[in-house]
This record gives structure tokens, sequence and C-alpha cells, in this order.
């Protein structure tokens, strides 16, 4: 999550030491070594050139969607593409107006600020970027109380890139402002197997074809599940093989750090066993299983929901959320004998 930093990740050199370091070292750069969500770098390469061409900033963008799956990382190679500087913050860390204000003041021209979470933005905090992010201006209240005084000041051009995985949170006039607008997809196992492959490189682990794809197929379609698997599955080559990582230690290490066979997550499997035994497979309302749950509905609906329709183990219906079989097989329960479900008729 942090800036623009003074290594070459393309050697590889630096890219020992702690998980955090690791992690950096993993990260792509350039449009050219970010994988997959090719409609999104397709478009983005375009906005990109066309601002460069234009000699202006690009335009306020938000990109939605789960953790993990290249947000801060595509913002940062947006800044390199551009060819601009980077700084970060994050929504809940702007208490107040002033925080934000000296975030804008020391941006250079075409900067970009990125801010995370930024669907915990304070309301008052929130209000003083619409003018930031509309005319490049703000308003400084100087003084308290009734006499008090405000000054204008004016920014540089800048881009601002929220990132955020509740989109549902986002207030209207705040979405209005972002011309440009990504959802971020969870990747395919293929587009995972190479990230691991990647990754592998970078860190110098040998690994096999078919290790790297049993990593992408636990990782819950997300990067950064994925860097932090083969982290530890290299920790096993190392003391129990040769240092490479066959599919023989990758199983092994996979089993023993308890890594579901399709990459889902306590909380994923706690939702398919609450529509399965409290609510015998569905359908039934997602208000419902927020509540059995004691999650909040938006955070099922935008943040763990989707994984597990896109791989099979929920259907959407008109009245409500069923289990497929494969959950029922994936959590070794057996499907009651009559589908419906007392709690099912409730609207979605
Ligand atoms: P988010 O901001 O969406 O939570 P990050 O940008 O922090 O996610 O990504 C997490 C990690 O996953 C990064 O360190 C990066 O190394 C890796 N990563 C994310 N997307 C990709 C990608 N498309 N290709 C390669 N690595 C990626």
């Amino acid at each position: 999550m942090q800036d623009n930093d003074d290594f070459d990740i393309h050697d590889g050199q630096r890219a020992a030491g702690s998980d955090g370091d690791v992690e950096k070292a993993l990260r792509p750069l350039a449009f050219d070594d970010f994988s997959g969500q090719e409609k999104i770098i397709s478009n983005l390469r375009i906005f990109v050139q066309a601002a460069r061409l234009r000699g202006e900033a690009l335009d306020h963008t938000l990109l939605h969607g789960p953790p993990g799956l290249g947000k801060t990382t595509l913002s940062n190679i947006v800044a390199n593409e551009l060819g601009v500087g980077f700084k970060v913050t994050s929504g809940p860390v702007l208490d107040k107006p002033g925080d934000l204000a000296g975030i804008l003041m020391s941006l250079e021209p075409h900067d970009v600020l990125f801010i995370d979470e930024i669907h915990r933005l304070h309301p008052i905090v929130e209000e003083y970027l619409y003018s930031a992010m509309e005319d490049y201006r703000i308003d400084i209240l100087l003084d308290k109380g009734p006499g008090a005084k405000s000054v204008q000041l004016t920014l540089s051009p800048f881009t601002l890139i929220g990132a955020t995985t509740r989109g549902g949170l986002l207030t209207a006039p705040l979405r209005a402002r972002f011309g440009i607008n990504c959802h971020l997809e969870y990747y395919d196992h293929d587009v995972l197997k190479g990230i691991v492959r990647r990754s592998a490189r970078l860190l110098r682990v040998g690994i096999s074809e078919e290790a790297a794809l049993e990593i992408a197929l636990r990782s819950r379609g997300t990067p950064r599940i994925a860097n932090a698997l083969l982290r530890r599955v290299r920790d096993f080559a190392m003391v129990k093989g040769d240092g490479t990582v066959t599919l023989e230690i990758a199983r092994m290490a996979l089993e023993a750090l308890n890594i579901d066979r399709y990459g889902l997550d306590e909380i994923d499997n706690k939702i398919l066993l609450t529509i399965i035994d409290k609510f015998k497979g569905g359908p039934v309302g997602l208000s419902t299983i927020a509540t059995a749950l004691g999650e909040d509905a938006g955070t099922i609906e935008e943040v763990y929901e989707p994984f597990l329709i896109k791989e099979g183990f929920i259907k959407r219906t008109p009245r409500g959320r069923e289990v497929t079989h494969l959950a029922y097989r994936h959590l070794g329960r057996t499907p009651a004998s009559s589908p419906d479900s007392l709690f099912g008729d409730e609207p979605i």
C-alpha cells in the first residue's frame, strides 16, 4: 500500500526480507506486468495516453472490487505510466478537512492521489473533496467561531484515484465526480497461475506448472492470497524438500496450512453452512442470511457472495439465495429431500 520505491522490481535483487518487503517486491509497476483485468487495462492505457497527449491530469478514477485484487497496484501503475508522483492515504485516516488540505496542497501538477477505502471518508472531509475534485480549489477556515474567515486556495490539477471494496456505500455526489469507473473482477485460475509463476521467478524459487496451478486454485481468485500462499509453500519447499516447489510439496504445505480445496475462507464456508443448516439450502433472502450470521448484508453481497456465485456455490434466484450441489459436496452435507424452505419467500 505504499508509494513508488527506489528499487527495481525487474531484477528481484531485494526480493528477500520480511513479508511486507516481499509483497512490495512482487507488485507490478507497469501495465505490461499486470495480468488479467484486460478490459480495464486496455481502457486505462487509452485514457492515460490521451491525458499525456493533452498535457492534462487524468480524470478522477474510481476502482471498486473485493480486497487484494490489485486496486492499489493499479493506481501505482497509472501514476508510473503517467510519469507523475503518487501519494497514498486512506478514508479513515483523514479525520478532518485540514488533513486533506495538507495532502492536496503538497501535490505537484498532474500527480495521482490515491485514497483507499474512500467509502469511509468522514462526511465533512468528503464535502471538501468535492470542490477539490471539481475546480481544484479548497476553502480553508482560518480561526474558529463566528468571526472566522476563510480563504480559497488553488490546487494543482491532480487525479484522485479512489478505491473501495464497498461501492454501494459511496454517496451519489462523490460517485458522480469520478469520470472513470472500473470494477475489478476475481481472477481466473490460469491468470492466477501466471501471477504465481511470475512471483516465484522474482523470489527465485523453482516451481512446477502443476504446483503453480494448485496454489492458484486455492487462492480465492485473489493475487494477494496467491502471493501469500506461495511464500508459505516456499518455506515448506526449503525445509521439507530441496527448495523447489513441486506439486507434492505444494499439496503437503496447503494441507498443513488448512487451506480450503476451493480457496474458500472461513466466512465463505460459514455463509454456505448457514444456508444449508438453518435454511435447508435456500432459497433465502440476503438480509435473513446476514442476520443469522451477524454480518452486514452489504458486505456479504459485495465482498463474499460474488466469489461464491462465480465458483458455482450459490445461485441467485428470484426467491433468494440457494446453495448448489457443489456446496453440499464440498461441506460433506446431503441435500434435504424438499428443496423448499420455510424462510425462502423473502424478497431479495
Ligand atoms: P487491493 O488494493 O485491491 O487490496 P493490492 O493492489 O494491494 O490489492 O494487491 C495485492 C497484491 O497482489 C500486490 O502486492 C500485488 O503484488 C498483487 N497483485 C494484485 N494484482 C495483481 C496482478 N494483476 N498481477 C500481479 N500481481 C498482482
